[in-house]
């Protein structure tokens, strides 16, 4: 269990919470360890490996309690190790039916892929910790339907949050639980359970919203796609203090500095997603924004210092 610290915008309140952490081979394109960016990066990388936390944000705003992503859900410790010749006819077929057109190319990257540890299912203690009950969270509002982001709106068949409202926007409900839709992928690469299996016991209280809405007061959701046809960001906005919660548009802050570096990749979409990093990059400039995602190191906020020749990123905490 880990208790981050909580962050107020205005009247609204923010709480980090952590699930768990996946851990995967350092992507190409980070900078070398003597480049001052790579400061920024310190505690993402250790022995070569990538270290990509994973959570959500309790945000409570007047008689509302809203949780933004919800993990990856209980894991049982175990590291799950894929075995890609068993799998091969069935990624090649999933790779194909992606438009990867070199199925031998896409193999050896898995390689790299499948070499993940992911370790997670700390969330709902982390909820606790800070004095809350599954039963109080009134509305769970999801990025996109990845499903490192919504492992915990079902536990054995059953809501997790028995009281709340599930949405996502509009096109990532019709894309991922559409019954041709494909999660071969992450079932073979993570042992992750299907999307349409995990969002099954909510369906009753599931309202996907369309493109930009404001559902809750003081959080706004906008449309951001193209790591996912409905991917989305948050808006946090009280008096005249403001924070973004992102998705998975941006998973580190480098990816907010220099728009050549895209550490995951991943994106339905390239050009879209790179469109809306674009857009999230020039709503960030303003300085007294903080933004953070559930990607980001111990998910923690900061704000973007655009100077004349270069972005900056600051966590709050640092002076
Ligand atoms: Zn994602
Ligand atoms: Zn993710």
């Amino acid at each position: 269990m880990s208790v981050l610290p909580c962050v107020g915008i205005g009247d609204i309140r923010i709480w980090p919470l952590l699930d768990g952490r996946m851990t995967v081979d350092e992507p190409p394109g980070f900078p070398a360890a003597d480049d001052p960016e790579y400061a920024v990066h310190a505690e993402y990388i250790h022995d070569g490996k990538w270290h990509i936390d994973i959570g959500g944000f309790l945000v409570q705003s007047g008689d509302r309690l809203v949780l933004v992503d919800a993990g990856t859900g209980p894991g049982d410790g175990e590291v799950f190790a894929p075995n890609l010749d068993d799998s091969r006819a069935e990624l090649v077929h999933w790779a194909a039916a992606n438009g990867m057109t070199d199925p031998e190319q896409v193999l050896t990257a898995l390689q790299s892929l499948a070499r993940t540890d992911i370790r997670t299912g700390s969330l709902a203690a982390n909820l606790g910790q800070i004095g809350f009950r599954p039963e109080d969270v009134t509305d769970v509002l999801l990025s996109h339907l990845h499903f490192d982001h919504i492992g915990w709106v079902s536990m054995d068949g059953k809501p997790f949050f028995p009281n709340a409202v599930i949405r996502c926007e509009r096109h990532d409900a019709e894309h991922f639980l559409a019954p041709e839709h494909d999660d071969t992928f992450y079932r073979v690469m993570w042992n992750a359970m299907p999307t349409s299996e995990r969002m099954a016991p909510i369906l009753d209280r599931f309202e996907p919203w369309d493109e930009d809405a404001l559902i809750v007061p003081g959080i706004e959701c906008c449309f951001g796609p193209g790591h996912t046809p409905g991917s989305s960001f948050f808006s946090i906005t009280s008096g005249s203090e403001q924070a973004l919660i992102l998705g998975d548009a941006v998973h580190c802050p480098q990816e907010l500095m220099d728009p050549d570096f895209n550490g995951t990749g991943g994106d339905f979409d390239p050009e879209q997603s790179e469109a809306t990093r674009d857009r999230i990059r020039r709503d960030a400039a303003d300085q007294q924004v903080l933004l953070s995602a559930p990607h980001f190191p111990r998910l923690q906020f900061g704000r973007l210092h655009v100077g004349e020749r270069a972005r900056r990123w600051h966590f709050r905490w640092q002076s």
